[in-house]
């Protein structure tokens, strides 16, 4: 770090962001506990924002997107249940954050961005942190990324009007699909699609606000 700013600790603003905004909130997994206790989330935004990275809500990334608030963040990732050796699709890779969680758990993480300076910066970030199993794919997300199907799990962290079809598709069984859906933009509900034996189960949860996921099967 150089000596320009004030001084933060950043492990104990972490540490104190897992104890009060995720695990108060019945966030119970260890080992997403433990995965987001040790990704450095300041160094996924910008260097303005570095003070507030542990803060309670979500920032800003430009290009009109987000860092989700890392309460949700926590919830997504704990309903997805990812175990180590997944195969996991991530659409909206941003600022590669939640991409270094899914990494963190063990998972071979498969992310796409359609923004190419977001992508272009994740790529280079999660590089620099040594997340080398990362995959990253700049294209329309909602297509998903039928070469490397099925996925155990796909996280969608932006909101559109339905599951796209091609990630119903790309569904291994059994899988689970963590996904924000919404009838109208900028609020969602935040759905889990399980798969098993040849059966698709749609659970809805309680309401989120993703920004839009656009593209062929989005906005
Ligand atoms: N998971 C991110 C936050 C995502 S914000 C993080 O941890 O930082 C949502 C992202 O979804 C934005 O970067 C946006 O550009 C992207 N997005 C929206 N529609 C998309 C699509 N069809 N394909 C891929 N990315 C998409």
């Amino acid at each position: 770090m150089n000596g320009s700013g004030p001084k933060i600790d950043f492990r104990r603003s972490r540490e104190r962001m897992v104890r009060e905004q995720i695990e108060a909130r019945g966030v119970s997994d260890p080992q997403v506990l433990r995965a987001m206790r040790k990704v450095p989330r300041h160094l996924f935004v910008e260097e303005a924002l570095t003070p507030q990275a542990y803060e309670d809500h979500p920032l800003p990334l430009g290009h009109g997107q987000t860092i989700s608030q890392p309460y949700v963040v926590g919830w997504m990732t704990e309903l997805l249940a990812v175990a180590p050796g997944m195969r996991v699709l991530e659409i909206g890779t941003g600022s590669g954050y939640q991409a270094a969680v899914l990494a963190e758990l063990g998972a071979y993480v498969f992310t796409v961005e359609r923004v190419r300076p977001l992508y272009a910066q994740a790529r280079r970030r999660l590089e620099e942190l040594r997340y080398l199993k990362v995959r990253f794919k700049l294209d329309d997300g909602t297509l998903g990324w039928p070469e490397e199907a099925p996925f155990d799990r796909i996280l969608v962290t932006a909101g559109g009007p339905k599951i796209p079809d091609p990630l119903r598709a790309q569904l291994a069984d059994p899988g689970r699909m963590v996904i924000p859906v919404g009838a109208g933009r900028r609020s969602q509900t935040l759905v889990v699609v399980r798969k098993e034996n040849g059966r698709v189960e749609e659970q809805e949860l309680g309401g989120v606000m993703f920004v839009d996921l656009v593209g062929a099967h989005g906005w």
